[in-house]
């Protein structure tokens, strides 16, 4: 059977078409500038129809859904329940979730009878223990608002653990794991027999590693004092956090990985505080969830700078793993968000598993 996977952003779609269970890629591309002025793409279902005119024999459809809170801990058929708890979601994540949901509408309409499910960043770190996920915040605000970590990136996590356990041969449930998601969003999980135990993003994507722009663990009544300093509303300071901070803050030269180090090699001081910050911070959050964990079977590296940056793996590992008696592995495993989803997706609309070409 042939699973499109869909991945909706604010003005791109990304989508991939696998034939499962063989998990072959039969096609993949991309739209961009969707909405945007002068665009002759107005909204996503006008590009998801450009997309479909090309892709024939669609069975069904997984589509990447960012925030899926407290009410999602694992992939779901789109009903109206669903539908109802990615708009509730959207009040946390006003950029993506709103996006994710129009990709879902437009496939409705799109491919009438055609199943749709959907797989939520958030819902690989629902088994994170309460005294992980709770802030030291009135609990209020939990019990109310539902303020607590989430946490992101839980497809790629959860993809590059089941892929350690193949490699090393070895079920998850008797793995230890740290794994570190590097791409312009970084985020770094442990990973106990197989569950997230804890996770270093947050209540937004904003918590944790410094990333390409967003700045990562920030001392919160800083915040406040800029914001009275600099006379700053929330949004003007949301944005500065997001965007104008991390990598590109630091540097001011760019948030790019590879521009960065071509320019602190060239000897400029900033770029090399940049990334010497970035490593900094990873190596801490790795001691952190030794602690955690108690031990360590392997590191994961994976997503564009994971991947491809072996001085910041050199880095971050110099020395690491000194002191342990045994040492831990150290991996660089490619993440594929959408065969995962694809995955999911599969086995939810043929539980049997038996590799039906229908269900
Ligand atoms: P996204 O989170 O947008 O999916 P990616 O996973 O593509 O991001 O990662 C983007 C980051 O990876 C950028 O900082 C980029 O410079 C870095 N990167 C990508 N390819 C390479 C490479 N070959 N060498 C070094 N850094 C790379």
């Amino acid at each position: 059977m042939q699973i499109l996977v869909i991945n909706s952003g604010s003005s791109s779609i990304k989508y991939k078409l696998f034939d499962m269970p063989s998990e072959s890629l039969v096609k993949k591309g991309s739209l961009e500038h969707i909405g945007e002025e002068g665009s002759e793409l107005k909204d996503h279902y006008t590009g998801l129809k450009m997309v479909l005119e090309e892709i024939k024999g669609v069975d069904a459809v997984g589509h990447r859904v960012v925030h899926g809170g407290e009410d999602f801990n694992k992939p779901a058929v789109v009903d109206q329940r669903v539908i109802k708890g990615i708009k509730k979601c959207a009040a946390i994540a006003p950029l993506h979730n709103p996006a994710n949901l129009s990709g879902i509408l437009a496939c409705q309409k799109l491919l009438p009878g055609v199943k749709q499910v959907v797989v939520f960043d958030t819902a690989f770190h629902q088994t994170l223990p309460e005294h992980a996920f709770i802030y030291g915040l009135p609990y209020d605000y939990y019990q109310k608002l539902r303020a607590r970590k989430y946490g992101f990136h839980g497809t790629s996590h959860q993809y590059v653990s089941l892929e350690a356990s193949r490699l090393l041969k070895k079920p998850l449930n008797r793995l230890k794991l740290i794994t570190c998601h590097l791409g312009n969003g970084c985020s770094i999980t442990a990973v106990d027999k197989g569950k997230s135990v804890d996770t270093s993003m947050g209540y937004t994507p904003l918590e944790g590693l410094v990333m390409g722009t967003r700045c990562g663990d920030v001392d919160p009544a800083l915040i406040t004092h800029l914001m009275q300093k600099k006379n700053l509303d929330p949004k003007q300071m949301d944005r500065i956090l997001n965007k104008e901070s991390g990598l590109k803050g630091i540097s001011g030269v760019s948030n790019d990985m590879r521009l960065l180090d071509e320019k602190a090699q060239a000897g400029n001081k900033r770029a090399k505080l940049a990334l010497d910050i970035f490593v900094y911070r990873i190596r801490k959050y790795i001691g952190a969830y030794l602690a955690v964990l108690g031990g360590l079977d392997a590191l994961v590296f994976t997503a564009g700078i994971g991947e491809n940056k072996a001085s910041v793996r050199e880095s971050v590992c110099r020395g690491l793993f000194d002191y342990m008696k045994k040492k831990p592995k150290v991996l660089v495993i490619p993440t594929n968000e959408e065969l995962m989803i694809a995955r999911q997706t599969y086995k939810l609309i043929c539980p049997s598993g038996r590799g039906e070409k229908k269900c």
